[in-house]
């Protein structure tokens, strides 16, 4: 594992994704120095914040259902995954009940599979040109984030990955131009997460190379 972490450069973010490990795994982690850590169910999010360190950076990586944003909304500190309007709009509501502002990301489809969730870059061009996001007091998207496709064609990877850095800085001079904190592109995962960094990643979201792999029978 030491190796893994060295292979990290200084400027990219590590999120340890620990869904579906116990809270003594996860402790276990911490004890080692890890601080960010990712869940992508809202119930095993809240109990884990409940027991584990105050310190703890918790991000949300997951499809996110909107009846959903309130459980997390008390504490969690970025939500990579923003698929929809009606969700960004249903964060800022639950913000604004908490009296505070939540990172978001905008998950941009770049995959080939279908089941991926995110805009597709048609959306996203749609949904921003309404400006409609600029009304949100209680957000503030600070980037984009992508999952490539489960593959082993890396050029096809790479590709997936340099689209979504393309799209990333086209927005950051355009769009988000006045927005100083716009400057997160989270992608690269445990198999992918190299080429992740070489096309430009600031967040990588690592698991099973962290945890092991997971066991989604045991509960
Ligand atoms: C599970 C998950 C990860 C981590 O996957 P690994 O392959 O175990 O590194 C990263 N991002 C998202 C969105 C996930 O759901």
């Amino acid at each position: 594992m030491n190796d893994f972490i060295k292979s990290i450069p200084k400027g990219v973010k590590l999120v340890a994704v620990s869904k579906t490990h116990s809270c003594e795994i996860i402790r276990q982690v911490y004890d080692n120095g890890f601080r960010i850590f990712g869940e992508n169910k809202p119930q095993e999010l809240v109990k884990k914040y409940n027991e584990l360190p105050k310190d703890i950076e918790w991000h949300f990586i997951g499809h996110l259902q909107t009846n959903k944003v309130k459980y997390i909304a008390p504490f969690v500190e970025l939500i990579h995954s923003v698929d929809s309007p009606k969700l960004l709009a249903e964060i800022n509501k639950e913000a604004a009940k908490q009296n505070r502002t939540i990172k978001c990301l905008l998950q941009v489809h770049i995959a080939k599979e279908e089941t991926k969730f995110g805009f597709t870059i048609s959306e996203l061009q749609k949904y921003l040109s309404t400006k409609e996001f600029l009304k949100y007091n209680f957000v503030n998207i600070v980037g984009i984030m992508g999952i490539a496709t489960y593959t082993n064609d890396t050029i096809q990877i790479r590709n997936e990955f340099h689209s979504l850095r393309k799209i990333f800085d086209t927005l950051k001079e355009t769009t988000f131009a006045n927005n100083l904190d716009f400057c997160e592109l989270s992608m690269g995962m445990s198999n992918d997460y190299k080429i992740a960094i070489n096309e430009g990643s600031t967040i990588v979201r690592i698991g099973s190379l962290i945890f092991g792999e997971r066991d989604y029978s045991i509960k």
